[in-house]
């Protein structure tokens, strides 16, 4: 068991406390009995076209490319086109979407009583690649301001994890030394090598762990108790 020995821990929102992947999912699924021009289309093929593109444009955007309206704006509409549906429903596609993702928000399994556990005994912080206005209603929702000594939104810093620049300003914003710092993260590229390249000790969740990032990371686990144990809680 690996020991980790931090003085501050900032953890990563989507899919390490939230479960943004199964909201995503149960959105789309709302999406597809909403609208009756999905009648011929499986729903499965919605998700998969949804996430093609979306996987896509969130990658111009990291680079830079597309700013957060264009975004928004692509993933229903480049969808719809693909999925030989009239595009015009784009708009409304997409604030339907968002209501219904926001009903779907809850914990990750066992996360909750961990991270309740964890800031108890340690200062905690979070650190979230995302839009500002969607992440903020989760942390209101999420009682996280409670707990949370700093809140990093990739969207007001500028930069997308894993840029170095969004784990340098996480660091000034607490004084502590670069080796005192844990992140924990469920994502190889953004979480586990960018904090690494940071300084960072990395705890990574992950339940299909690469060799790569085992090599990388201070502790891997795919359960809260196996965190828990590894930082004295
Ligand atoms: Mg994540």
């Amino acid at each position: 068991m690996s020991e980790l020995n931090p003085e501050f821990i900032y953890f990563d929102l989507d899919d390490t406390l939230l479960d943004h992947k199964k909201a995503e999912q149960a959105g789309l699924a709302d999406v597809h009995q909403h609208f009756d021009v999905f009648k011929n289309i499986e729903r499965q093929q919605l998700i998969d076209t949804y996430h093609h593109i979306n996987k896509g444009l969130w990658e111009e955007y990291g680079r830079g490319e597309i700013d957060r309206h264009i975004l928004h704006r692509r993933r229903f509409e480049e969808t719809f086109v693909e999925l030989g549906i009239d595009a015009t429903l784009y708009e409304e596609a997409g604030k339907v979407y968002m209501n219904y993702y926001r009903n779907h928000w809850e914990w990750v399994d066992g996360a909750k009583v961990a991270f309740d556990a964890i800031a108890e005994k340690y200062p905690v912080g979070i650190i979230t690649n995302g839009f500002a206005e969607t992440q903020w209603l989760k942390i209101d929702q999420f009682g996280f301001k409670e707990t949370a000594r700093q809140i990093v939104i990739s969207e007001e810093v500028g930069v997308m994890k894993p840029h170095p620049k969004i784990f340098d300003h996480s660091t000034e914003l607490i004084g502590i030394e670069r080796d005192q710092i844990l992140y924990v993260g469920d994502s190889l590229t953004s979480d586990v090598k960018g904090g690494k390249a940071a300084g960072w000790q990395v705890a990574w969740f992950s339940k299909h762990p690469s060799k790569e990032g085992e090599e990388l990371a201070d502790l891997v686990f795919d359960e809260f108790d196996t965190l828990l144990n590894a930082l004295s809680v």
